[in-house]
């Protein structure tokens, strides 16, 4: 396990449709260990592990690269920013943050909030919605208008730290998958199949990016990388927390994208009972991964999502436990490494 290779993932901003940075990393990462890379015309990346095999499969293997974000949508006079949200943020959790805006030069900026002295009993008790949230540069309006543009990209500004057994920070959804899938990638020591670890563009705004990777890559087998919800706090009945920390990867059955393949979770589910890897399975009411874009693409792709248990999805406390980190490598790559045993 590698703090500071998360940490860098989490940390690296790619907003829907400007991955470029991010995938740069992922590159990094990924190109010494592969037999081949591309990248499409989309931006989706692929990395590609030649099988031992006669026949080899491909498996392909996603992980999202882009983060719940905001493009700039309108610049006041004065310089404050209005933004457009590109996927779901909760609005709750974004007043009186820190942000960075990538304009001509990457600016700190805050989400402002009206002083509570101003405020109406009313206006205490409602969430203001994303629309009507401004960001301060600390600028004058000039020199804003000068430095950002509309399209300018926005991300939260949190550093990724360690409390207790969590990670905790921005962006884990979908870092913390990215991260598996390069750990994974550098760690098995070969498979009759050829692997491909693709960092896939634009999850957030609805799974897009993977789907266009499948189609391209014509996969055998989809497995889809992304962290999923534990609802395990208080004030949550046990029966709807989905997955609880420390508990092991996530196995999924279906969320509201895809089903699973049923034969891939019945494979899955035996080799973690075989291997003693701690894992849980998953039964995820709303939300979905890319696996929901591969399995939809040209004549249907059985698919699986290995999933990451999460508290406090899509805020800037995004939290993951160590163990289920490296529960989802081990499962992986026990997986990878003897994939012929898996037929569809
Ligand atoms: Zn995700």
């Amino acid at each position: 396990m590698s703090f500071d290779v998360l940490r860098t993932l989490c940390s690296t901003p790619a907003v829907g449709g400007r991955e470029e940075a991010f995938r740069a990393v992922v590159h990094t990462e990924l190109s010494p260990i592969s037999d081949e890379h591309y990248v499409d015309a989309m931006g989706n990346a692929f990395y590609r592990r030649k099988g031992k095999g006669t026949n080899p499969r491909r498996i392909m293997i996603a992980a999202h690269m882009d983060e719940i974000a905001f493009i700039v949508r309108y610049v006041t006079k004065d310089g404050f920013l209005y933004i457009q949200p590109l996927g779901g943020f909760d609005p709750r959790t974004l007043v009186a943050q820190r942000v960075l805006v990538y304009g001509r030069q990457t600016l700190p900026g805050i989400i402002g909030i009206k002083p509570t002295h101003f405020t109406t009993a009313e206006e205490r008790t409602r969430v203001t919605p994303v629309e009507d949230l401004f960001i301060d540069l600390g600028l004058p309006g000039e020199d804003v208008h000068s430095l950002v543009k509309v399209g300018d990209c926005v991300t939260m500004e949190r550093d990724l730290i360690q409390i207790g057994n969590f990670y905790t920070g921005k962006t884990l959804d979908d870092r913390v998958g990215v991260y598996t899938m390069i750990e994974a990638f550098k760690k098995f020591a070969q498979s009759d199949d050829d692997i491909y670890a693709v960092a896939t563009v634009q999850e957030e705004v609805g799974v897009r990016g993977a789907k266009v990777a499948a189609f391209g890559l014509q996969p055998d087998i989809g497995i889809a990388l992304d962290i999923t919800i534990a609802a395990d706090m208080p004030g949550i009945e046990e029966r709807n927390w989905c997955v609880a920390m420390g508990k092991g990867v996530g196995i999924k059955i279906m969320d509201s994208y895809s089903i699973s393949h049923h034969g891939l979770v019945e494979h899955f589910r035996t080799l973690a009972e075989e291997r003693g890897i701690t894992h849980q399975m998953e039964i995820l009411p709303k939300g979905g991964t890319d696996a929901g874009g591969m399995q939809m693409s040209r004549n249907g792709i059985p698919v699986i999502t290995l999933s990451i248990p999460c508290r406090y999805t899509h805020s800037v406390v995004e939290s993951v436990h160590k163990d289920d980190v490296q529960a989802t490598v081990d499962l992986l790559v026990a997986f990878i490494e003897n994939s012929t045993a898996f037929a569809v």
